[in-house]
């Protein structure tokens, strides 16, 4: 069930001319760089960062299979592009990327996220694609980008928020392997999540 609640406004703040949404969903998927440049504009605090060369035609398709699968399970989703207002309160968060570097085939498959309470849902996310991808997996949060991705600061999720970059597309062989396995490998990340959000 998904519910708009209106955050109580804290006395001390300035008034401001509309208090935060809370939006209440399962689970927030959101395809990283979609949207842009147009929203741009719209969200000057954010770096207009368009992704690496290919990035953002794939990303809203892993974002949308990953959204029908969970839905098709009744779970609530807000699908979500790059850049968005408001705030949720949900299970579980995802970011979905692709990763893209100067030096091809330096990187593979990551995860980032921000504190403690998502380590175990990384954890899990490792066990299960490190099984499928096969090639290297970086260590956790091994940019600060990963760390302090800038969404994380619109989401509370009780059992984990992440970004997931599921390879280097600059590198021709990851790019290759995951070109044909866009669909099993958003089906994968769908049942991490039922797992995920299945354990509470
Ligand atoms: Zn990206």
């Amino acid at each position: 069930m998904m519910g708009l609640i209106m955050a109580a406004l804290v006395a001390t703040s300035p008034p401001s001319p509309q208090p935060t949404p809370i939006e209440q969903y399962d689970v927030l998927v959101s395809a990283g760089h979609e949207g842009r440049p147009a929203s741009c504009p719209h969200f000057p605090k954010h770096k207009c960062n368009l992704g690496a060369a290919g990035e953002r035609q794939w990303t809203p398709v892993v974002a949308d299979e990953i959204t029908r699968s969970l839905r098709a399970s009744g779970i609530a989703v807000a699908r979500e592009p790059a850049d968005f207002n408001g705030f949720f309160e949900v299970k579980a968060a995802v970011f979905i990327h692709f990763d893209g570097s100067d030096r091809p085939c330096s990187t593979g498959a990551s995860i980032g996220y921000h504190d403690a309470g998502s380590s175990a849902a990384a954890q899990l996310w490792r066990d299960m694609y490190s099984r499928y991808f096969p090639f290297t997996f970086m260590p956790d949060n091994f940019t600060v980008n990963l760390r302090d991705y800038y969404a994380f600061r619109q989401v509370h999720a009780a059992d984990g928020a992440l970004v997931i970059e599921l390879g280097e597309i600059s590198c021709p062989a990851q790019r290759e392997w995951l070109s044909t396995r866009l669909k099993p490998v958003s089906d994968l990340v769908a049942d991490f999540i039922r797992r995920l959000i299945a354990k509470r």
